[in-house]
């Protein structure tokens, strides 16, 4: 078992790493990273601050020292929001991380951002009027030119919950079998492959019960197992106790969409192997 998106107290997540690591050991997890939020030029209360960055890596190093029983890499999830968020080339070479997670959670539009994550439905509802005046097609357009945009101009191993647009929609503003919706995963399926990327299935909107199932959906997977595309298996864990949850589900579902193989880091390197 393993898991290589994780939130510790250097952004939104609560504890040490070594909290993380000493509950993966208890787990008998085989390989962990860690992928805080990265820094954003404004101001907020979940992303890591530049100048924390060294820090957040010595307490992971001095961590994995106290542990060297289990291959622990570190690296960030970086958020792409154009004309806005440095490049994360610049993150990765600056502080020599091993991996960079690319994602959105927030969809620019004319100089605003709509939050299209976080606990609560009524972010996404309050967004979608203001900036968007409810134009559903509009604001879903908006989010995959954004997430197109990400994958072909930035530098990064693993992208994060890529349909994660559909979270807080909850089917009221459009369906997935909605084949507007699909053309725009099916493009973003392609760019993916074209880059290499891995995709991960993410299994926190399960877990905190903010969606009943894995991003992406079962379908996308089968079209990226289709392709021959590389997938892992992240429980996005904001704290300690929260490392494993959904991760045999998750497991089962890559299973029953086709996957035997599965992509992991050990000390900053990707390889596959065998998901049993
Ligand atoms: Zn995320
Ligand atoms: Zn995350």
């Amino acid at each position: 078992m393993f898991n290589f998106h994780t939130h510790c107290y250097y952004c939104d997540g609560q504890g040490k790493p070594k909290d993380f690591v000493q509950e993966a050991v208890k787990q008998s997890f085989t390989a962990f990273g860690f992928s805080s939020h990265g820094p954003l030029p404004f101001d907020n209360s979940f992303s890591i601050k530049e100048n924390n960055i060294p820090a957040y890596i010595a307490e992971i190093k001095e961590a994995s020292a106290e542990f060297p029983q289990l291959p622990i890499s570190y690296g960030l999830e970086c958020d792409f929001i154009p004309n806005l968020s440095k490049p994360f080339s610049y993150f990765k070479q600056t502080y020599g991380l091993q991996y960079i997670i690319g994602g959105i959670h927030m969809v620019e539009k004319d100089g605003q951002l709509w939050f299209i994550d976080g606990p609560l439905s009524a972010t996404y509802d309050d967004g979608l009027a203001n900036i968007f005046h409810n134009d559903i097609r509009l604001a879903v357009k908006t989010y995959f030119y954004q997430l197109f945009n990400m994958i072909e101009n930035e530098q990064f191993d693993i992208i994060a919950h890529f349909d994660k647009i559909k979270m807080h929609n909850k089917n009221r503003y459009f369906l997935e079998t909605d084949k507007w919706y699909q053309n725009y995963i099916f493009e973003a399926i392609r760019l993916i492959k074209e880059k290499n990327l891995i995709v991960e299935i993410n299994t926190r909107g399960i877990y905190k019960q903010r969606y009943n199932g894995f991003y992406p959906s079962a379908w996308i997977l089968k079209e990226i197992h289709r392709q021959n595309i590389p997938i892992t298996i992240s429980m996005d864990a904001h704290q300690a106790q929260e490392i494993s949850l959904g991760y045999e589900s998750a497991k089962q579902c890559a299973l029953e969409t086709g996957f035997r193989k599965i992509s992991q880091l050990i000390d900053g390197k990707i390889f596959e192997t065998n998901l049993q």
